[in-house]
């Protein structure tokens, strides 16, 4: 058959692309109009035709039209069809056309060389490695499995663009051996004169530089090996990889991490990282992604400037459990930071009073150590999933909801008197709680540690819970806080300050232990 308007003869192959309810009833195809196209050249195995430069001009392949802009030319085309009365009608019809993210162009597909890396061979061998690896969520390893199953083709790492990492290779002029300089350095091998006296091959002394780049991707899956030292001093290497944890977002789990592990594996045969943490994404307060282009994109710098980096981080760390998407508000970053300006108020207080030795501990001391204990265990938990929900939001709860209104006020009358078993819990406490927080919120921990006890709070080890804290008082917590929150409100009621004398009050029997401490507290007259 003779196709208009250049008069090339093309063969008519059957095929089930063609519907013969559409159009002429025969599928047109060209190398390339889309990715149908492309399939089908692969697929019927085609010569393709380059008849677009990459410049976006029609190439000598498109005979009396070469030179034009793929648009002139279009134009031209149509122009020359009418002339020679080969247009049956004109109609409009809607079709679906890749176009540009940024720019809305449509996309035109060039046929190039290019330089692919295998992943399709190793992919049985990089699976078992991602198995090796731990993850937190474990769920969110899925995301990694599902994309290297739906993996079909070698990993194309070449890009012709500007301003990215150039790809380190040669060209003999005479014979087109590949020519790989030595590693170590730096090359612009479209800049650099060849670092190569003669063709290893041939003899050849002329040579051609690469003109194209990298994806983006083959470099950023050198971050671990960076990090160690590869090829800088080995020593450290060798002690320091694979590395430990690889924390990052859940977006990129088809390219960051699935690249560093293709790389690792191809470079060292080894599984990059022995943990890998993968973390929700940050929407926007109505639950939708940030993107440019729906401005809703929320800049941390002001935020940062504004609440501080402790703030900034105890916020995302309380806000979602590890993996799980979070909406960002300013409101709760406020939030996270009223909660620092609690701890640094609870520090000063007890700053105040000097340290004590471990004595005989008083009931409401017994109690509080053994809720600490119960925080210390269940905070540990979190921290060993990596899962940094659970220790901030039991620590705020500890500190703000029982520590502070609860243990501080029922002792502050014996901390004046400088009894001996509240200011040995005072401190044990903050102590315990500020190497808690450590590494949440580092700066500010570590403030207040220098500032009452001196040296750095993080050469100090995690908290552990303590045998002898252990109390049957612990059980109590749900009954005292029912009490001080009855005697509170019953005092409003009565109009009250909470500093006035009460009477009429009854102890709950099980309360009795406290008896003394509540008594100071609400200035109760049995
Ligand atoms: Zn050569």
């Amino acid at each position: 058959m003779v196709v208009p308007p250049l008069g090339q003869e093309v063969k008519v192959v059957s095929h089930l692309a063609a519907k013969s309810d559409f159009g002429t009833g025969a599928a047109m195809i060209c190398s390339y109009g889309d990715t149908m196209d492309i399939q089908l050249f692969r697929e019927l195995n085609l010569d393709p035709v380059a008849a677009i430069d990459e410049e976006g001009r029609m190439t000598e392949a498109a005979g009396r039209y070469e030179g034009l802009t793929v648009i002139a030319a279009r134009a031209a085309i149509s122009k020359d069809l009418h002339a020679d009365g080969l247009v049956e009608k004109v109609v409009t019809i809607q079709h679906r056309t890749p176009i540009c993210q940024r720019s809305g162009d449509p996309v035109e597909f060039i046929l190039t060389e290019d330089w692919y890396m295998r992943q399709l061979d190793v992919l049985p061998k990089l699976k078992s490695l991602v198995d090796e690896m731990e993850f937190h969520p474990k769920r969110h390893k899925q995301l990694l499995v599902d994309w290297m199953d739906s993996i079909t083709i070698d990993w194309p790492v070449g890009r012709r663009r500007y301003y990215h990492t150039e790809i380190p290779l040669w060209y003999c002029s005479s014979c087109g051996e590949v020519l790989v300089p030595e590693p170590g350095k730096y090359y612009r091998p479209w800049k650099d004169p060849a670092p190569f006296e003669s063709c290893a091959k041939c003899g050849g002394t002329e040579f051609r530089g690469e003109e194209g780049v990298f994806d983006t991707w083959m470099d950023s899956s050198n971050s671990n090996l960076v990090a160690c030292q590869y090829m800088k001093d080995m020593g450290f290497f060798r002690d320091h990889f694979p590395t430990s944890i690889r924390p990052q977002g859940r977006d990129i789990v088809r390219n960051w991490l699935y690249y560093t592990v293709l790389k690792s594996y191809s470079l060292l045969g080894e599984k990059p990282f022995e943990q890998v943490w993968i973390s929700g994404m940050g929407l926007d307060a109505t639950g939708r992604a940030m993107h440019d282009s729906l401005g809703n994109v929320i800049d941390p710098l002001p935020i940062l400037a504004r609440e501080g980096a402790d703030a900034f981080r105890f916020w995302a760390a309380s806000e979602t459990n590890v993996g799980e998407e979070f909406r960002i508000s300013e409101d709760r970053i406020s939030g996270a930071r009223r909660f620092l300006t609690k701890l640094w108020n609870v520090a000063r207080f007890i700053s105040s009073f000097p340290e004590a030795e471990a004595p005989e501990l008083k009931p409401t001391e017994r109690w509080i150590l053994a809720e600490l204990n119960k925080l210390l265990r269940t905070s540990a938990s979190g921290y060993e999933d990596f899962n940094f929900f659970v220790p901030a939001n039991r620590t705020r709860d500890y500190l703000w909801n029982l520590f502070a209104p609860h243990y501080i006020e029922m002792v502050k009358h014996r901390a004046y008197e400088e009894d001996a078993s509240c200011l040995y819990t005072l401190h044990t406490v903050l102590r315990t709680l500020l190497r808690l927080l450590a590494p949440i919120i580092p700066f500010i921990t570590d403030a207040i540690w220098r500032d009452i006890y001196g040296n750095t709070v993080h050469t100090e080890s995690l908290p552990q819970p303590a045998d002898e804290w252990e109390s049957k008082l612990g059980k109590l917590t749900p009954a005292l806080v029912e009490f001080n929150s009855a005697v509170w409100k019953e005092k409003k009621r009565r109009g009250l300050t909470l500093k006035e004398e009460i009477s009429g009050i009854a102890l709950p029997k099980n309360l009795m232990p406290f008896s003394d401490d509540l008594s100071a507290m609400h200035n109760i007259r049995w």
